[in-house]
């Protein structure tokens, strides 16, 4: 169903969120306007959220976890630089939206997503299916970091704010291969770097997001 047309009542709504994610730069890749506008956000919101699905901010799910911030989902799939046919690691799925927006880029490749909570497994796992996307794996994720049974990956995500990049992460990434997330405590930057065979570079970083908290071992406690 990727090409499901999008309910009329939000079309206005979703034009509104792409001219201001375009004018405000947080949207500039024609790649990634077509995942925002073949993913709809409303199908992975809880029905109480329904009116606020296409404005830019985050919106309650459950286990008082969040569905990210367009804007914030836009900036982050840019810097991933997603190429067709790519195996990618998410580290929290949430509602599963932008790990749709990633499958939707990698066409024939995967996606793993690994979320800390069964009951958002659930909720990503239906979402996904209401618009039949099949090259994803949400995993429940147990004290490890990571899914190292399917790796290197080309490109991993974390969706939760962490005091450092976990080190299990970096060594699931291929050569050459980038890996994105927020890092910080109270305010975070969004770093990106690149695994190269001199080691680790620092691509990008930008400041002042806000995140709710990676979990975990390697996580806040
Ligand atoms: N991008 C998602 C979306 O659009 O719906 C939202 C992700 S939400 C901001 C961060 C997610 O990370 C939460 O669902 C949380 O449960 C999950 N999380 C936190 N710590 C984790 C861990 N150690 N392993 C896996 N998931 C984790």
């Amino acid at each position: 169903m990727r090409n499901k047309t999008i309910e009329k009542k939000y079309q206005t709504a979703l034009n509104d969120l792409i001219n201001y994610l375009k004018n405000s730069r947080f949207l500039n890749d024609k790649n990634v306007e077509d995942a925002f506008r073949n993913i709809p956000r409303h199908e992975f919101v809880p029905e109480s959220e329904l009116d606020y699905a296409y404005n830019n901010e985050p919106l309650l799910i459950k286990n008082k976890q969040t569905i990210s911030q367009p804007g914030v989902v836009s900036r982050m799939t840019e810097w991933l630089d997603v190429r067709e046919g790519q195996k990618i690691l998410e580290i929290g799925t949430g509602s599963g939206w932008q790990t749709a927006i990633l499958s939707y880029l990698v066409g024939e490749g995967t996606v793993y997503s690994v979320e800390r909570y069964s009951e958002l497994v659930k909720f990503a796992q239906e979402n996904l299916k209401k618009l039949n996307i099949d090259n994803v794996h949400v995993i429940l994720g147990d004290d490890s970091v990571g899914f190292a049974k399917e790796s290197p990956y080309d490109r991993i995500i974390i969706t939760a704010a962490c005091t450092e990049i976990p080190l299990p992460l970096i060594e699931q990434l291929k050569e050459g291969g980038l890996i994105l997330a927020p890092v910080g405590d109270s305010s975070q930057s969004l770093v990106l770097l690149q695994k190269t065979f001199k080691g680790i570079i620092e691509i990008k970083n930008e400041s002042h997001y806000v995140f709710v908290p990676l979990r975990g071992k390697f996580g806040k406690k």
